[in-house]
């Protein structure tokens, strides 16, 4: 079942304001199984808001709007939305009653203008606000295709507050819908690479399931599968095959579920294997000294890290040999490599872990572009070193190479089954 968001407010269109109702509000839709297909934004003007509510009805079984019923001037929804059904706005006493009990517990006057937000079209419920004055504003149309307007206030507290108090009334008399999703999210993968390895899985989609790409520089590619069905436990049967599939394709990049991080992973696969980490960053700066300290209790298997962002410090506090130094540069594959077994000797560590990298924007040459990093790993068995051709924007770089500096560790871990014996 398809629905649509209609937010109004001047200030939404000018970009003062951030949309987080209709963001909000399609992730609600979403989770209660209906196709959230359009979202529209208008000014404080009646005749945009007459035609976006009028095209959002013909579309779709469900329209949400939010915004512009409130007692002021620039609040044209009430009227629109009268336009729109040629319905009278008629004074509802009991409404009225509340909202002048309302003004007056409050101590101010129930001027006229407030008075305006006792008014409901014909053929509309209003639906009362738990948290503020604008009620909200309710059709339900019971025909062979039924349909439903929800009008709410624009502030976004009570926007909230009104429809959660108000949803399941709101939507009794529509079909049952439900839904399901389920997140993979991967590392050191490509959208691209990653939309390749689905390629069968896209293809055999259908109106009730789907397959979305979600990347993030710090947390890598999330796959999002999901489904609608008639009821959640429906949707989650057709999830099901489709997970199977998503998985067997893409399962060696994959390091957790929605609510996983990759630091977390990291923490729990060092813990059960008993194995202690430590860092050398250069480019990063610490950033992923950061990103492993957000973990509660990892200090069980984090042990330290150093800033070596210089070459002074790469030779002072990591061993890093000059003549090394000297004929591959800061950024090479050997010096990842000593960083990585110097800082794993200075904190004592089973596993050593280095970045070294230009970030950017400048500094680079032809043979070592911006965003050429090294990653380094040092443990009891081996010192590898892992090349990366990121970006031009020093941020990126910074977030990328801290992703895949961790994933490293996270591969590594899978392979490596010996216990903590430098700790
Ligand atoms: P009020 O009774 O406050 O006038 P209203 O329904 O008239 O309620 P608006 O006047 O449109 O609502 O908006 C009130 C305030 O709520 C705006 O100033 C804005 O800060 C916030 N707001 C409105 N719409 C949105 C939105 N879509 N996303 C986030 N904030 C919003
Ligand atoms: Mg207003």
């Amino acid at each position: 079942m398809q629905a649509q968001i209609v937010t109004v407010g001047n200030e939404l269109l000018l970009g003062r304001t951030i949309d987080s109702n209709a963001a909000w509000l399609a992730q609600r839709l979403d989770d209660r199984g209906f196709e959230v297909v359009r979202k529209t934004t208008v000014g404080d003007r009646t005749d945009l808001i007459v035609h976006a509510i009028q095209q959002a009805l013909e579309e779709s079984s469900v329209l949400i709007v939010t915004g512009g019923l409130g007692p002021t001037h620039d609040d044209r929804t009430r009227d629109a939305i009268a336009d729109v059904f040629m319905a009278e706005l008629h004074v509802d006493p009991e409404l009225e009653a509340s909202l002048a009990a309302m003004y007056e517990r409050r101590g101010r006057r129930f001027t006229d203008e407030r008075r305006t937000m006792a008014l409901v079209p014909d053929g509309f419920e209003w639906l009362s606000n738990p948290i503020g004055s604008a009620p909200g504003l309710l059709k339900k149309v019971r025909q062979t295709h039924p349909k439903c307007l929800l009008a709410l206030p624009g502030v976004p507290y009570e926007m909230r507050a009104i429809f959660e108090a108000h949803v399941e009334y709101a939507f009794d008399h529509l079909p049952q819908t439900g839904s399901a999703y389920r997140t993979f999210r991967t590392a050191g993968i490509t959208e691209n690479r990653l939309q390749e390895m689905l390629s069968s899985v896209i293809d055999a989609l259908t109106d009730t399931v789907d397959v979305a790409f979600l990347p993030d520089p710090r947390d890598g590619v999330a796959v999002r599968v999901s489904s609608r069905a008639e009821t959640d436990a429906g949707a989650r049967a057709l999830l099901e095959d489709l997970a199977i599939a998503v998985e067997s394709a893409i399962g060696e990049y994959v390091y957790g579920g929605e609510d996983d991080r990759l630091e977390a992973v990291i923490g729990s696969m060092l813990t059960e294997r008993g194995l202690t980490l430590s860092m050398a960053e250069s480019c990063t700066g610490g950033l992923i000294g950061d990103r492993l300290t957000d973990v509660p209790g990892s200090s069980e298997y984090f042990k330290g890290g150093v800033v070596t962002y210089g070459n002074l410090s790469k030779m002072d506090l990591l061993g890093v040999d000059r003549d090394t130094l000297r004929k591959h540069g800061a950024v090479s594959g050997e010096v990842a490599e000593q960083m990585a077994a110097g800082c794993r000797d200075l904190l004592k560590t089973d596993m050593g872990l280095s970045v070294t990298g230009i970030a950017g924007p400048t500094g680079g040459t032809p043979e070592k572009p911006v965003g050429t990093v090294w990653i380094g790993l040092a443990d009891v068995e081996k010192v590898v070193a892992l090349k990366l051709q990121l970006t031009e924007n020093r941020r990126l770089n910074k977030e990328l190479a801290g992703m895949q500096a961790l994933n490293l560790v996270r591969k590594r871990l899978k392979k490596l089954e010996l216990t903590g014996q430098n700790s």
